[in-house]
């Protein structure tokens, strides 16, 4: 028979997927994906229901029925200080993947290349090589995840159109600051490239860290298309509700591009998030305080166990090394480390070279995701220390 397709020929299940798979099996504790499983704040849960009872039930505009996209406005203009005033500028999507996706299919063609930083999401550089157009990862500095400048600049060439800025990020947390902002911004503006922020875990930050939009820094806003979404802000992750914003004619091809691959998302979760916002003030920072108490179960409980790590700034990750532990059997590298943990402890975590192009990078690492209820990290972080401490 014919092949294949042959951008489908280097698709592999993901690490992350893998290891959910292996920790399902011996019933026990998921640290690595990225799910919360927390449960969903009431006012969505009951808005939605009532959305569904009210029979919200057929096709929306492509970019989404407008009251979502004027209270998802609003919330650009006060949390994110874009500088938007119109919903037109708002795309509602199947999750921020789909709006990174349409993205993606809206400003490159194939052949472009895009920087992104390393350590990455997977996903942005899986997708990116599906649609044709070439990653090109420059790492930042361990361990603190600075930037270097210098790479960064040359890392740019004429097939350069984009930048992704993914903050707070994962895996390692890293928020960026104003003055980092800054100084992407100038390389953007001299080279005319384009930015595409993931900003998901904007509301998860420590220590007095603030999350900044690149999109509201002076001058940025005509070059900049901020992602975010539902997904962990609200622990709707399964329900796939997301958004772009930015400027209305680059979101109007973006619309076009998800019109024709799903048509719009889910309508009756959009009557449902319509309904619910905006939510008070105190959920947003009960969601810090209590993600606060979880990154301090984790981290106290890796420095138990010699994992060294850099605190994260924000998103809901613990970036650990075991390099102090790589001499013992069952540490040999981060395959082997996250199938010890799942062995000894029943835990399970991401190795660290699912997040860097040279796998070898990350073969002291393991990703760990203190997004659990209190009592099951809890019971996570007493198995860690009972098996490694
Ligand atoms: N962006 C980042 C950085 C993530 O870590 C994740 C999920 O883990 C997503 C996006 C997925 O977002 P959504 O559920 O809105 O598609």
């Amino acid at each position: 028979m014919r092949p294949l397709a042959r951008r489908t020929q280097q698709l592999r299940q993901s690490d992350i997927r893998a290891v959910t798979a292996a920790v399902d099996r011996v019933g026990g504790i998921n640290l690595g994906q990225g799910i919360c499983d927390l449960a969903t704040p009431d006012p969505v849960r009951g808005a939605t229901i009532d959305a569904v009872e009210a029979g919200h039930s057929i096709y929306t505009a492509y970019n989404g029925i407008r009251p979502l996209r004027e209270a998802i406005l609003d919330k650009a203009r006060s949390f994110n200080r874009l500088p938007a005033t119109d919903p037109d500028e708002v795309l509602v999507g199947a999750g921020s993947t789909a709006a990174f996706v349409s993205a993606v299919l809206a400003l490159c063609d194939p052949g472009d290349e895009v920087i992104l930083f390393e350590p990455f999401y997977g996903y942005h550089t899986a997708l990116l090589r599906l649609l044709g157009v070439a990653p090109v990862g420059v790492g930042l500095t361990q361990p603190d995840w600075g930037v270097d400048w210098d790479a960064l600049e040359a890392a740019v060439t004429p097939r350069t159109k984009a930048v992704i800025l993914c903050t707070p990020g994962n895996p390692h947390g890293k928020v960026w600051s104003r003055a980092e902002l800054d100084r992407l911004l100038e390389i953007l503006e001299r080279d005319d490239l384009w930015a595409i922020t993931d900003e998901i875990y904007e509301y998860m930050t420590y220590e007095g860290r603030e999350h900044l939009s690149l999109g509201s820094l002076p001058g940025a806003w005509d070059r900049t298309i901020t992602l975010s979404g539902f997904s962990k802000t609200f622990n709707v992750t399964g329900w796939r509700l997301g958004y772009a914003v930015g400027r209305a004619d680059v979101l109007e091809k973006m619309g076009l591009v998800a019109d024709l691959v799903y048509i719009c998302a889910p309508a009756p979760l959009q009557y449902g998030f319509a309904g619910a916002l905006p939510v008070p003030e105190a959920y947003y920072e009960a969601l810090a305080s209590d993600y606060t108490e979880r990154r301090r179960m984790m981290g106290e409980t890796l420095d138990a166990i010699g994992f060294d790590h850099s605190w994260p700034e924000g998103a809901y990750y613990a970036f650990a090394s075991f390099a102090g532990r790589a001499g013992e059997r069952g540490f040999e590298d981060d395959r082997a480390a996250c199938a010890t943990l799942i062995d000894r402890a029943g835990v399970a975590t991401v190795p660290g070279s699912a997040f860097f192009s040279d796998a070898g990078a990350g073969r002291h690492r393991l990703r760990f995701c203190f997004a659990k209820e209190m009592d099951v990290l809890d019971e996570a972080c007493r198995r860690l220390r009972a098996a490694l401490a």
